[in-house]
């Protein structure tokens, strides 16, 4: 693995710490005011410091709220 680190210039130890801290993550809240919006704009989680697009903000609420949650709880602007 360290070979690979070393030729493509990408930091395994980060990326995994990274990705620790948003699965430690109890509750992701993205702040993504009234917009406008565009689609690629990364936003950022209040608690963890995750980044993710617009789809993928959707596609987390989508699933908080079958699991009984209030969407507003994850991002207070959400429509829909
Ligand atoms: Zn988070």
């Amino acid at each position: 693995m360290e070979g690979f680190a070393a030729r493509s210039g990408i930091d395994l130890a980060e990326i995994q710490a990274r990705v620790a801290r948003e699965r430690a993550c109890p509750k992701h809240r993205f702040e993504i005011g009234a917009g406008p919006y565009a689609m690629g704009v990364k936003y950022q989680c209040a608690h963890c410091g995750a980044q993710k697009r617009l789809m993928d903000i959707g596609d987390y609420i989508a699933g908080y709220r079958a699991a009984g949650g209030d969407p507003n709880d994850i991002c207070p602007d959400w429509k829909g």
